[in-house]
């Protein structure tokens, strides 16, 4: 469920916010003070703000600056003056919408819903993080199958890919030619294991400064490989 926080300190008007959003299917806190609410709105975690300009201590200029420092969550303003709205807009607090007191609870709500669709559309499309592997200098990106040494990408084939990607989700545990034939190449023992050898090596060329001395695939005398954490 989406859960919103409201920040302003008139309780009435808070209190009046939260039924008709909970009516709605929102989960709603509220908190009266700027202070606890900025607190709360930088470590907890929220959909959407509808926060009060006009705060005691910690106004919702601050407030708001605040949090669009560090989340994307929307931010709906609230203004008791309408005038202002115009000055409050040019001050590029980051907001997302701006509405005046008195309003209607349906028009907030209205509000709201599209802020919130808005925002699970932008974090549903961009928000599929890739699945990344660092260790040291060395990343792969599962997902765009893309693999950096510090800065520069090399280019790997296929099975390089699935066999350097295996190893360094399994790191520090040792396989065999075997297991890794098996594992990458996907058919039970036929074929020849020595293609693992071979492409250990080329791995090497591309990740290691120096292929007699490995930093991230070691050889196992006598047993395979690991990729050292
Ligand atoms: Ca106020």
């Amino acid at each position: 469920m989406s859960k919103i926080l409201i920040i302003e300190d008139e309780v009435s008007i808070a209190d009046l916010e939260k039924d008709y959003l909970e009516l709605s299917g929102f989960e709603v806190e509220t908190e009266n003070e700027g202070d606890r609410g900025l607190e709360r709105a930088l470590s907890e975690k929220f959909d959407l703000f509808i926060l009060d300009l006009m705060l005691p201590k910690t106004d919702g200029f601050e407030i708001c600056k605040q949090i669009r420092a560090e989340k994307n969550t929307p931010i709906i303003l609230v203004s008791a003056k309408k005038d202002d709205i115009d000055k409050i807009r040019g001050l590029g607090l980051g907001a997302d919408d701006y509405i005046t007191k008195p309003f209607s609870p349906s028009e907030l709500v209205a509000r709201v819903k599209a802020h919130m669709a808005r925002y699970e559309r932008l974090i549903g499309s961009s928000g599929k993080e890739n699945e990344i592997i660092e260790i040291r200098d060395l990343k792969i990106d599962r997902t765009a199958r893309r693999v950096y040494l510090g800065e520069e990408e090399k280019v790997f084939t296929t099975k390089e890919f699935d066999l350097l990607a295996f190893l360094m989700e399994n790191p520090n545990k040792v396989y065999t030619k075997e297991e890794l034939f098996r594992e990458i190449w996907d058919m039970e023992s036929i074929g020849d294991i020595a293609t693992v050898t071979v492409h250990i090596k080329k791995i090497r060329e591309k990740i290691e400064e120096s292929t007699a001395k490995p930093q991230y695939i070691e050889t196992i005398w006598g047993v395979g490989y690991r990729f050292k954490l």
